[in-house]
Formats: structure tokens, sequence, C-alpha cells
């Protein structure tokens, strides 16, 4: 069967990334996730503000693009980016994706916690998703899960995420 593309989709290259991080929960820290920080208890450890999702987006666009990962272009352990503000560092890989010869299509995320309830905070974050991506906020999924208390996330040591990303680019 052969498929049928439109010209435009012809000329054009599309890629797919994946991206998947965690972070450990302790006491006195804020909670940061897409980009907007969420009242608890406690809050996700890293060198960086520890936005486990933004994270696992950036990962997933510098795959898709070909550019390796987080760590490479934010060295963990960089005072540069002690306390980052991930919405930057996104800005930042977004840069480095249009750079590259890449846009944006569409971008899905997954955020795998216990708690709190990240429904009342969806909005915020797709909002602030789109805002540094140039997407619009129809073009940005964010959902989440539990772990159905399993393992150490279940236990709420820890927060997971994960994303995929759609790229496309002109043919070479
Ligand atoms: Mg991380």
């Amino acid at each position: 069967m052969e498929l049928q593309v439109s010209g435009e989709t012809a000329l054009q290259q599309v890629r797919v990334g994946l991206g998947y991080d965690v972070h450990r929960l302790v006491a006195g820290r804020r909670l940061v996730l897409g980009g907007v920080e969420i009242p608890h208890d406690r809050g996700l450890d890293g060198h960086s503000d520890a936005d486990v999702l933004l994270h696992a987006l950036c990962d997933a666009l510098l795959g898709a693009a070909g550019l390796g990962d987080l760590g490479d272009h934010f060295p963990p352990g960089d005072r540069r980016w002690k306390d980052a503000d991930s919405v930057d560092l996104l800005r930042l890989v977004m840069e480095k994706v249009g750079q590259a010869g890449f846009s944006l299509v569409n971008c899905d995320l997954t955020l795998i916690a216990e708690a709190p309830r990240i429904a009342p905070h969806r909005q915020a974050m797709r909002e602030r998703i789109a805002a540094a991506t140039g997407l619009s906020v129809a073009e940005v999924g964010v959902k989440a899960t539990t772990n159905e208390r399993l393992g150490a996330v279940g236990r709420e040591e820890g927060m997971a995420a994960m994303a995929v990303v759609l790229l496309a680019g002109r043919r070479p």
C-alpha cells in the first residue's frame, strides 16, 4: 500500500523524540512542575529547580533533533545552572532545535506521581510550555497518573515524567 503524502509533507522530514526523567522528593524544596510552582509538603531535589516534566521535554526535543541530551548541554554541577529556572533551559533547547533546522509540531507530557493533584494546575502548565516553545496551548499535552502505590514513585520517594515530541524540518 502506498502512503499518500501532500506536497508540503514530501518536502519535510519529521522526527519523533522521547524523554524520561526522575527526581527525588525532599523536604525544604519548592515543587516546580511544568514551569508552575505547586503547593506541596516537599519539593524535587536537583541542581536546577528540578522540574522533572520540563527536563523530560528538553530531552525529547534534543533527542529528536539529534543533539544529544540535557546533561550534554547543561552539565549537572555547572554553577551557571544552579537553581536554574527550567523554563529558561527549555527556551535555550528550543533555540538549539531551531538552529538545527527543526520546528516543533506538538508535545505530550506525562507526570507520574502519587500527589499532589495536578488537574488544578494543568492549564497553567500548558500555557507556560506553549509560551516557551511557540506552540498553541492545544498543541501541548500535559497528563498525570499515579504509580498505583508501586515502587519508589508509589512510596512518594520521587516523581517521574515522560515526554514525546514531533519535530518537522526541511529535507536536506
Ligand atoms: Mg532532571
